[in-house]
């Protein structure tokens, strides 16, 4: 039986992982529940999974949330604060952490996580975006596992050689392709992106996620940040990394050895796959999607992106070949700028502007070698980003 702590558990990640777990009582116990502050869903979430802890990271919500819990007269325990996480992702009763909050947020619990040896389910990948080298130190110190989430690398994972938990690249690699949909925008013109709206840009065709990730598949920021976490986690210099537009989010990435033989993983779009997966390694439990069809899909079509038209893709391998402070500037302005054109400030061809300002005013620093002055540099970088949004035109 493994005692589960799930970060982000109202998200879209969150309510998946839970959606697995539900099939496999007897192999799975929610030891704890945290998210950030939607009090009735983790209520909800509550009842039905009875986890000895829930928390939440707003205070207020979290006295909501403690007032139901006690009305109801249920045993979980509720805990309020960002610290409380922490303690709940390093807790002694807990083998495993699902890491799904998103953004920069996600970084301080992870840590603790990496720290106290767990097994970690990495979805946040802006965690090791920001952090990569910071947190894969604190990963090997602590003699924690990660297994990845993000389906383009639950997928390289699962077609490089078996080296268990958390494999770094083996010889004979040549390359590692991440696939990308292409987002909703993958046909739009330049002036149609000008003026894409935060509905049009959420609007994903073949992913239901949340807005923050939806927007960064609409700009490919999200296959930029995909780039930088596969360097991490797989130990392969940004040159032997490629981007392939593939609209159909059947192959889920691919790995090209010396030889010529490509492995892919394939299935039906779906985070319940590679969640279950990584839930599971190295057995395979059952994930509830639905059998791969491919007859009735028919055709797998293949384009190269378009950096011209995507220019957060371009961005983000600059970052990744600058390395030092570049990828954590260039998260944590992308952070501001999205979340800037959700809340309607910005356009959204701004997101890039925003994001290749703030790249050039710090990216030429050296990476924080501590946590502390990776956060340092996160702020600094978000400061920039907010100063730069208020010279957007309306
Ligand atoms: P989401 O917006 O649906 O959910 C985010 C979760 O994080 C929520 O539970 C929210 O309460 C929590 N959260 C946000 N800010 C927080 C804070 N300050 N403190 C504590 N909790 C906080 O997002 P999502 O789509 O589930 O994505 C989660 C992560 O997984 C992201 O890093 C994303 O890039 C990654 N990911 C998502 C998908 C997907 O299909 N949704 C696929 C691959 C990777
Ligand atoms: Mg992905």
């Amino acid at each position: 039986m493994q005692s589960l702590t799930i970060l982000g558990a109202t998200g879209s990640i969150g309510r998946s992982t839970l959606e697995v777990v539900a099939r496999h009582p007897d192999r799975y116990r929610v030891f704890a529940l945290a998210a950030q502050r939607r009090a009735d869903e983790l209520y909800e979430q509550c009842l039905r999974f009875a986890p000895r802890y829930a928390a939440l990271a707003d205070a207020e919500a979290a006295g909501a949330l403690a007032r139901r819990i006690g009305a109801a007269g249920l045993d979980t325990e509720v805990l309020a604060g960002p610290a409380a996480l922490a303690e709940l992702a390093a807790h002694e009763e807990v083998d495993a952490v699902m890491a799904a909050i998103v953004g920069a947020a996600g970084l301080a619990p992870t840590i603790a996580a990496a720290r106290a040896g767990k097994r970690i389910l990495l979805a946040n990948k802006e965690a090791l975006v920001m952090a990569g080298d910071v947190f894969l130190r604190a990963c090997r110190d602590g003699g924690a596992a990660v297994l990845p989430i993000d389906s383009e690398h639950n997928a390289v994972f699962q077609c490089l050689p078996p080296a268990g938990a958390g494999a770094r690249c083996a010889a004979g690699v040549r390359r590692i392709v991440l696939t990308a949909s292409g987002g909703p925008f993958r046909g739009a013109t330049l002036s149609q992106m000008h003026a894409a709206t935060p509905e049009q840009a959420c609007a994903h065709p073949n992913w239901s996620m949340g807005r923050k990730i939806s927007v960064d598949s609409a700009t490919m920021m999200n296959k930029g940040l995909e780039l930088i976490e596969a360097f991490h986690l797989f130990g392969v210099p940004g040159s032997r990394l490629e981007v392939l537009v593939h609209p159909q989010s059947i192959v889920h990435s691919l790995v090209e050895y010396d030889d010529g033989s490509v492995l892919a993983q394939l299935g039906n779009p779906d985070m319940r796959t590679p969640i279950a997966q990584a839930l599971a390694h190295p057995e395979r439990i059952d994930s509830g999607v639905a059998p791969l069809d491919l007859v009735a899909i028919g055709r797998l079509e293949f384009e190269a992106p378009d950096v011209q038209r995507f220019p957060c893709l371009r961005l983000a391998h600059e970052a990744l070949a600058a390395g030092g402070a570049a990828p954590c500037a260039l998260n944590a302005a992308n952070e501001v700028a999205v979340a800037a054109f959700l809340g309607g400030a910005i356009r959204f061809t701004d997101i890039a502007a925003v994001t290749e300002a703030v790249l050039r005013s710090i990216g030429d620093r050296p990476a924080g070698s501590a946590i502390d002055e990776v956060f340092a540099l996160d702020e600094e970088a978000r400061a920039l980003a907010r100063e730069r949004l208020g010279r957007c035109p309306a």
